[in-house]
């Protein structure tokens, strides 16, 4: 079975751009939106992220709509944790097509990292 992990050097879900995501009103709080918009750089990444080592400046201490967790999933997406593990899967292939494309080598190593 697939299971879900963070894949280094990825970063996809850094990319913030609100036009690719039209729903974030649904699932965030009015202040969760706020600071979700004051992160967004004008090339649409996080202006957390660092593109050169994909990698979050500020990990430790990142908002909680960022932690791929149970609670936090239950939290904002009503997703229960017995399904957490194909949701969290999906949401990422989602996001890494979007930002890198579904032959991209990311994804190439997405899926094998998984086990898909
Ligand atoms: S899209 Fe998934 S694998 Fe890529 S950085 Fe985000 S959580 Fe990790
Ligand atoms: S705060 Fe960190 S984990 Fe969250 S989107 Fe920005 S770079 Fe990514």
């Amino acid at each position: 079975m697939a299971t879900w992990r963070c894949v280094k050097q990825c970063g996809a879900c850094c990319h913030l751009d609100p036009a690719e995501r039209p729903d974030l009103d649904e699932y965030l709080s009015f202040e969760e939106l706020q600071l979700y918009l004051s992160m967004v750089g004008q090339d649409g990444w996080c202006v957390n992220f660092d593109r050169d080592s994909r990698e979050c400046r500020i990990y430790a201490d990142r908002p909680r709509f960022c932690r791929v967790l149970p609670d936090v999933f239950e939290e904002l997406y009503g997703v229960e944790s017995p399904e957490l593990n194909d949701f969290a899967i999906e949401c990422c292939r989602q996001q890494i097509e979007g930002v890198y494309g579904d032959r991209s080598l990311e994804m190439i190593r997405f899926d094998r990292e998984v086990g898909i």
